[in-house]
Parts: C-alpha cells; sequence; structure tokens
C-alpha cells in the first residue's frame, strides 16, 4: 500500500484516542473544564459505568453563543494563546482538545449559558460530524452530555471495562478531585442512584470521611506544611491504616490530579519500616509549587509532569511525611531522659539523644555517613522496656526510657501472633483448594485478555486453571479462602480486580488471620505471668512492625510519661 493522507474523520478519532481512553477519561476532562470555570457546584451523571451516557454539569462563567462553535474545534481554549503562557499554566485545561476529542468520538451536546444574555444555546457533534447551534433555555453555566461513548469506533469500543470497573474509576476519580477541591459542591449519581456527594464546605476532613468511610478517616492525620517554594498539604494514614495496594497514594500539583512514580516512592521512603511487607499507607497530599517549577505539557491526558527539580520535590514530600508521622508518635522528645535511669537495658541510648531526634525531624541526619531520613528506629516503634510487674494479672508494669509503660498482655500476644502469621503467610503462597469437579468457565475477550496477562498472578493467588477452547478455561482449584465461594464467580471477580490490585483477598486473607489469632492467643487476660514470661513478652512486642496496636486496631500499652508523673506529683512548676 501506498502512503496515504488519512481522512479527516480517521485522523481526529486516532487523535482523540490519545485524550479520550475510556468513559472515566471524558468525566476526567469534564471536570477539570467545570474548575476551570469556577463552578461552585460541579454535577456528574453517568449511566452504564458511562458508556451509555455521561453528563457533567456545572454552574461556572458559561460559553457564550459566539464561542460555543469554537470550543468544540481541536487546538481551540480561551486558555492559552501565546508560546510563553505554556510555562506559567495556571489553569488545568490548556490544549484546546477535549471538546473537540469527546465530539469524535461520541454524541456530544453543550448546552451554555454566561452571565447577562437572556437565553442559551447549545450545539450538537455526532462522531464528528457539527450539527448548527440553536438556542437553549438554561440557566448560567454548562451542560456537557456525552452518549454511546465510542460509538463510532468499533475497535476501542470492543476493549471497554465492564460497567462496574469504570463506574469503580470514576467514583474514584470524581472523590480525588472532590478531596483537592474541598471547597466546591461535588455530585456523582450512577443509574439514578447517588453514589458520592460533598456539600463544598471547604472541610477536607469532611470529604476525607466521604471518601474512606469515617472509621479508616479517623486514622488518617494531616501533613505537616513543609516550608520553602513547594507547598505540602494533605492527610496521610498512621501505620495502623493500611491498604494491599498503591492505589490510595494520591497526589496533586497545582490542583492536577498527577500520576508520577517518584511521589509515591517519596512516600513510601518515608514509611519505611512502619508498615508490613506488601501494605501501602493512604496518603492524598497536594503540591503547590510555581507554575513554572512544573511542566505539564507532557502527555495529551495531562496527568503526567515533569519537575524543575525532582530531587527536591522527593525530599520535601519524604521530609514532610517522615516528620508528621514522628510528630504523631506519643513518645514525648527526650530532654527529660538524663534524668530517668534506664539501668542495664540502656543499651541502645544513642536512640535517645536528643540531638538524633532533632536531626530527625529536620532531616538532616546525624553524624559522619548517617543516611537521612533513615533511622535505625523509627518513633512508632517501641523502646526498650523493663517489665517491673504484673497487675491484676492481665497488665504488665514496664519502665522505658521516658517513663511507665502499662501493657495488655493479651492485646500484645494477638499483635505478635498475627505479626508471626502474617510473616509465615507471605513466605509461602496461599493455601489452595481443589475443586472436586473442574469448573468450566468461558471468559468475555476482555476477560481472555486479562487471564492471558495475569496467568501468573492467579496462579500465585491458587487457581489452577487450563485451556479449554476458545476463551474457555478449566479451573480446577481456588484459593482456600475463598471455597464457601462459587468457584465461577470468584475466578471472575478475581479478574475484575486484579489488574487495580495484585492481591484481591489481601483483606480476607488478612481478617481470617484476625480471627484465627484472636482465638489462639495463649495469653489471656486473668493469666498470671512469671516474669521471664512478661519479658518474653515485651521482648517479642518489641520486635513487632506495629507494636503498639493490636490487630483490631485496639492500643496494646498505654505510655504514662515522666513529665506527667512529675507535674502530678509537684515535682514542677
Ligand atoms: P481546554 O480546556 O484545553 O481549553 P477544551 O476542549 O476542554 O479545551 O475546552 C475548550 C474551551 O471550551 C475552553 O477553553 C473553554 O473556553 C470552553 N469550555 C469548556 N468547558 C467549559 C465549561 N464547563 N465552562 C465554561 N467554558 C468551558
Ligand atoms: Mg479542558
Amino acid at each position: 500500500m501506498s502512503i496515504q493522507r488519512l481522512s479527516e474523520e480517521v485522523a481526529s478519532a486516532i487523535a482523540a484516542g490519545e485524550v479520550i481512553e475510556r468513559p472515566s477519561s471524558v468525566v476526567k476532562e469534564l471536570i477539570e473544564n467545570s474548575l476551570d470555570a469556577d463552578s461552585n457546584h460541579i454535577a456528574i451523571t453517568i449511566e452504564e459505568g458511562g458508556h451509555k451516557r455521561i453528563e457533567v454539569t456545572d454552574d461556572g462563567i458559561g460559553i457564550s453563543a459566539t464561542d460555543l462553535p469554537l470550543s468544540i474545534e481541536r487546538y481551540a481554549t480561551s486558555k492559552l494563546s501565546t508560546i510563553d503562557d505554556l510555562q506559567n499554566i495556571q489553569t488545568l485545561g490548556f490544549r484546546g482538545e477535549a471538546l473537540s476529542s469527546i465530539g469524535a468520538v461520541a454524541h456530544l451536546i453543550i448546552t451554555s449559558r454566561v452571565d447577562g444574555e437572556d437565553t442559551g444555546a447549545a450545539l450538537q457533534v455526532d462522531g464528528g460530524k457539527v450539527q448548527p447551534p440553536r438556542k437553549a433555555g438554561c440557566p448560567v453555566g454548562t451542560s456537557v452530555e456525552v452518549n454511546d461513548l465510542f460509538f463510532n469506533v468499533p475497535a476501542r469500543k470492543e476493549f471497554q471495562k465492564t460497567a462496574t470497573t469504570e463506574k469503580r474509576r470514576i467514583t474514584t476519580l470524581v472523590s480525588r478531585y472532590a478531596f483537592a477541591y474541598p471547597d466546591r459542591a461535588f455530585s456523582l449519581i450512577h443509574n439514578d442512584r447517588q453514589v458520592f456527594q460533598t456539600s463544598g464546605n471547604g472541610n477536607s476532613q469532611e470529604v476525607l470521611a466521604a471518601i474512606l468511610g469515617t472509621e479508616t478517616a479517623r486514622g488518617m492525620i494531616p501533613l505537616q506544611p513543609g516550608e520553602g517554594q513547594i507547598a505540602a498539604e494533605g492527610w496521610i494514614s498512621t501505620p495502623t491504616v493500611h491498604r494491599s495496594s498503591r492505589r490510595d497514594l494520591v497526589f496533586f500539583v497545582n490542583g492536577r490530579w498527577v500520576q508520577d512514580t517518584s511521589l509515591p516512592a517519596a512516600v513510601l521512603q518515608a514509611y519505611h519500616s512502619l508498615l508490613m511487607v506488601g501494605r501501602y499507607p493512604i496518603v492524598f497530599i497536594k503540591l503547590e509549587m510555581p507554575p513554572d517549577a512544573v511542566d505539564v505539557n507532557v502527555h495529551p491526558a495531562k496527568t503526567e509532569v515533569r519537575f524543575r527539580s525532582p530531587d527536591r520535590i522527593f525530599s520535601t514530600v519524604q521530609r514532610a511525611v517522615r516528620a508528621t508521622l514522628l510528630g504523631q508518635s506519643p513518645i514525648p522528645p527526650s530532654e527529660t531522659s538524663s534524668m530517668w535511669t534506664v539501668g542495664p537495658l540502656d543499651r541502645e541510648s544513642e536512640v535517645w539523644d536528643p540531638s538524633w531526634r532533632a536531626a530527625m525531624m529536620t532531616g538532616q541526619g546525624v553524624g559522619k555517613g548517617a543516611e537521612p531520613l533513615q533511622p535505625a528506629l523509627p518513633a512508632v516503634e517501641i523502646p526498650i522496656l523493663r517489665p517491673v510487674g504484673q497487675v491484676g494479672s492481665t497488665y504488665i508494669v514496664a519502665e522505658g526510657p521516658d517513663g511507665v509503660y502499662l501493657i495488655d498482655q493479651h492485646a500484645a500476644h494477638e499483635r505478635i501472633l498475627f505479626e508471626r502469621m502474617s510473616a509465615d503467610r507471605a513466605e509461602g503462597s496461599l493455601e489452595v483448594q481443589r475443586l472436586l469437579e473442574p469448573r468450566v468457565v468461558e471468559c468475555s475477550p476482555e476477560e481472555d485478555q486479562l487471564v492471558q496477562e495475569y496467568l501468573e498472578v492467579l496462579q500465585r493467588l491458587g487457581f489452577e486453571i487450563e485451556g479449554f477452547g476458545t476463551r474457555t478455561y478449566q479451573i480446577r482449584s481456588v484459593p482456600a479462602i475463598t471455597s464457601q465461594v462459587d468457584a465461577e464467580s470468584v475466578f471472575r471477580s478475581a479478574l475484575r480486580n486484579i489488574e487495580e490490585d495484585e492481591s484481591p483477598f489481601a483483606e480476607e486473607l488478612e481478617s481470617r488471620l484476625i480471627a484465627r489469632v484472636c482465638k489462639r492467643a495463649a495469653i489471656r487476660a486473668g493469666q498470671l505471668l512469671s516474669l521471664e514470661e512478661q519479658r518474653q513478652l515485651v521482648r517479642d512486642l518489641e520486635r513487632c512492625t506495629v507494636p503498639r496496636t493490636c490487630p483490631h486496631g485496639r492500643p496494646t500499652m498505654i505510655h504514662i510519661s515522666v513529665d506527667s508523673l512529675e507535674r502530678q506529683f509537684g515535682r514542677r512548676g
């Protein structure tokens, strides 16, 4: 075949694919437009995961009837005019590609009115064919309706994910923007049902509770604001709250949700040794920096960015997270440690050297060759403790470098067993349940692709699968933890989840483990322990990764600081 120019229609469908990959990319572009238009209310309505219909309505500045036809032209934008502006982008959009791309691959209707005009206007584009504009009665603001996405791009339509997957992606997307813009009211409706809603009252903690649920949100702490040119603000989880994937490591840069690999790495480094292997924190961080410190014009979807000084951003984020985690520690700064003799257990006294702590807080590192921000002992670990006895056959009284500790012996033992059993699990693979009769499952093309792509992961999870004809498989075994559930539906749900999370059963596994730990925990309240047994328990607890809480999240210990003892005995001020 000789070289030919692509027809306008094919060319624009290809270009559209760069910006609009799936329903959630449409929602993202439309939300960004509404935010750029200074809207206070942004209502998103979707049907069938957005495949069938997406509508985003806002009360922003609107588009005038004369500008309306321009809005759907490629590279037409009100947000940028000269090449220099590219260095100083303050809006989320700037490429002028979104509406034209959507119009090229769907039935698009834009209805809008600006303040000061008595009527609005509407414009429809069907797979790139622009219909004549018409007058329309509507409130000030803009409403964009997208029907039958990819109706004219069969290849793309074929590869779309299920409505459930897409609905989840859109929910994630909307909730993230709602977090980043707590002063705007967001609402998401799927198939006539309210999925998510925020009030727009500016309270980001409230939004967080709506996203994560109140229980999880309670385990989040505000990020200590960093200093300098790069401002970081947000919420991070305490080490007792964690996830099985990196999905909840969320970053906004200058109001834009970015997917960058260095930012999660900075966070994970800050959490280093505070979380069990394979567990990830929940982090929502907003970074603000001068527009010229970041290049957002890297990819048409604008989710990739390039930082001018990536190292500085990395250390700012890592430092802020680390300082927050340390600051949250219930161990007070140890200027009183000299008064409290720790006796023969003082083997790691350098840990309590105030200069060491101070250095940690500023991330400067101490002494020669000391690695900054990589402390030997993170603050959520417990100090070396010396048991002095038992109270009510239930609590162990122990002395530490900074006061008295009361340890709940049962909760402590649960924590120890839990970590031991998790470690055993991590080493081997999951227990497998063989099916009495192999189950034959016919997959959709999309599922079939997932099976091939993730065969290894599926096997690691405990699925023994064999090809059995076109897009058909024989399942011989399933993960034992799911053995009460129908094998076919377990398999399908694993396929659906596997893409976003390579250990879809981690949570089930964990709760099973917790239940088992509770049954087995040998040491109960009311049980007399010898001093040697107390010592062993405390030593085992010291070695835990997350020693301060039992697997249910209850505290394993209470700390009474030297400071508070002295105050209560009137030895001070
Ligand atoms: P970009 O956002 O990069 O400028 P778009 O194709 O997304 O490109 O939008 C084109 C133009 O249409 C925008 O520059 C803006 O002027 C106008 N526009 C789009 N959506 C809205 C909206 N919700 N409210 C007001 N104006 C809008
Ligand atoms: Mg835009």
